[in-house]
């Protein structure tokens, strides 16, 4: 995942990231452009499965999206 500094729109690195849930990160990240030099905290959140896994953990629940979901149960109903 490329990610981009908020301030200048330059490439920002991760410097470190933390899963404190399976569905959740923290990534420290500092910006390439010696002009700017922001660093911060960016979250990252699993919030939509459009694929179910075929391998789900039974102690995570990511809502379905309408369309996957509305697929799904067309496939049960057929
Ligand atoms: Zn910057």
């Amino acid at each position: 995942m490329r990610i981009t500094c908020p301030h200048c729109g330059e490439r920002a690195l991760t410097r470190t990231s933390k899963r404190p849930l399976p569905t959740f990160y923290e990534v420290f990240a500092q910006c390439t452009n010696p002009h700017c030099g922001w660093g911060g905290k960016f979250l990252v959140e699993a919030v939509l499965t459009y694929s179910p896994s075929l391998a789900p953990d039974a102690d995570v629940s990511i809502p379905m999206a309408a369309p996957a979901r509305q697929a799904l149960l067309a496939q049960l109903n057929d």
